[in-house]
């Protein structure tokens, strides 16, 4: 269980309110405080939103893109730069922090089990090549030199070398506390009803009354598309409850991120020695829909598909299972201003939101204090939706 954080009182007057406090609200946060802005989060929940997720560092394409929705792969390619960056600019948040976020960019298999998956798979390596990825297949040979711990059943797989893994315990807990530390209001268990213009600044009307803002970050994950209506602005985000596991500490014995051409999966183990395994298996949404709830099914099928893919694991107990709510776009990320709307910004980050959240809270923060962001924001514009 966690404590309920109410910490700070909130505040009626600030130059700049972030709604949400998830790694983008959190991110864009502390980086506007650290250049002199005065800032707070509101969250209607926990102020670290759903961070408590599995920790993979995403850089291919996930398989079930190509397999699932294909209409939804021209506009994820639009986006999939961003993610060797964003990985980067983890280590550098890490170095700039000071901090240890049990980061390791060692390389992400995706696993193949028959000829028909492999050959899937070479053809995603060179659509992934050609876009800019590191990216090659490996045969059941090469892939036993580098990786033994993979069951009999694979083939051979996908090598992206910039993927990886972090603890994402560790990596929120350095968050809050340098968001903190440079002086961001934190106040959790407030929820934003309603946002509107009020001359020259923002109306928040909140659970515990009225705040007025010169600068809106909408940093709200599904919470966004109500927040974003009055803009004129219709998200196309949904809340997506997913399912996690998590296992006893073993000696370290695996050093990727492992995924599967045809199913859902991803398997990775901590410096901890904790083996993670998630991969988007569904939890249900609680009956206020504002939180989610772990699936039985979700326990047996994902840490048996599991076990499957790396026998090891069927020896480890599961000592936790958890769910939080995912915000899929269809695409690409939604980032920086509302046009027609001075000084309101939105930060969603898209898929794999927490490998792309710190770089794309950094593009958000640029935005906000009126510099031009190192990546070109264009494809990711809130007007797409206008
Ligand atoms: C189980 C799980 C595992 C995941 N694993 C990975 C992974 O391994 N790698 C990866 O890259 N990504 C992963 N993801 C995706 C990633 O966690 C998310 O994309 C990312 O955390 C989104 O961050 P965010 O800050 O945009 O939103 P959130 O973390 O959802 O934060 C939004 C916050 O806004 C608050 N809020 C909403 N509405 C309001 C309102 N009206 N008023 C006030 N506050 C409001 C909420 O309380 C919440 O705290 C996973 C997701 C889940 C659910």
């Amino acid at each position: 269980m966690h404590s309920p954080n109410t910490s700070g009182t909130l505040p009626r007057e600030i130059q700049t309110v972030v709604v949400g406090g998830g790694i983008l609200g959190q991110c864009v946060a502390g980086f506007l405080a650290e250049e002199g802005r005065e800032v707070a989060i509101i969250d209607a929940g926990r102020p670290e939103g759903t961070t408590t997720n599995a920790g993979s560092l995403h850089v291919q394409m996930q398989s079930r893109f190509m397999r699932m929705h294909l209409d939804q792969v021209p506009a994820l390619e639009s986006g999939l730069h961003l993610y060797p960056k964003a990985v980067e600019f983890w280590f550098e948040l890490q170095r700039h922090l000071d901090a240890d976020f049990g980061l390791k960019a060692s390389g992400g298999l995706m696993v193949a089990e028959s000829r028909e998956q492999l050959d899937f798979l070479a053809k995603k390596a060179e659509r992934e090549r050609s876009l800019g990825l590191d990216s090659k297949i490996l045969d059941r040979d090469e892939l036993s030199q580098i990786a033994p711990y993979l069951g009999p059943a694979v083939v051979g797989a996908e090598l992206c070398a910039a993927e990886g893994r972090l603890d994402a315990l560790k990596a929120n807990m350095a968050l809050r506390r340098w968001v903190r530390r440079v002086g961001v209001m934190v106040t959790g268990e407030t929820s934003v009803d309603r946002v509107s213009r009020d001359g020259e600044r923002f109306k928040l009307d909140t659970s515990r009354g009225t705040v007025r803002a010169a600068t809106l970050v909408i940093a709200a994950g599904p919470g966004s598309l109500a927040l974003a209506e009055p803009f004129g602005l219709t998200l196309p985000v949904e809340s997506e409850p997913l399912h996690m596991n998590i296992t006893e500490p073993t000696d370290l014995f695996m050093g990727h991120l492992v995924q599967h051409a045809d199913r859902m999966i991803t398997v990775k183990q901590l410096s901890s020695g904790h083996v993670v395994i998630g991969g988007g298996w569904p939890a249900d949404l609680s009956p206020s829909e504002d939180y989610a709830v772990v699936r039985l099914s979700s326990i047996i099928g994902n840490t048996s598909l599991a076990q499957h893919i790396v026998p090891a694991i069927g020896g480890l107990r599961i000592i936790r299972s958890w769910a939080g709510i995912n915000t899929p776009t269809g695409g690409p990320g939604i980032l920086g201003p509302i046009h027609g709307a001075p000084n309101a910004f939105l930060a969603i980050p898209g898929e794999a939101g927490y490998t792309l959240g710190p770089l794309s809270a950094r593009l958000v923060a640029d935005a906000v204090l009126g510099r031009r962001p190192t990546e070109d924001l264009a494809p990711f514009s809130p007007s797409r939706f206008r």
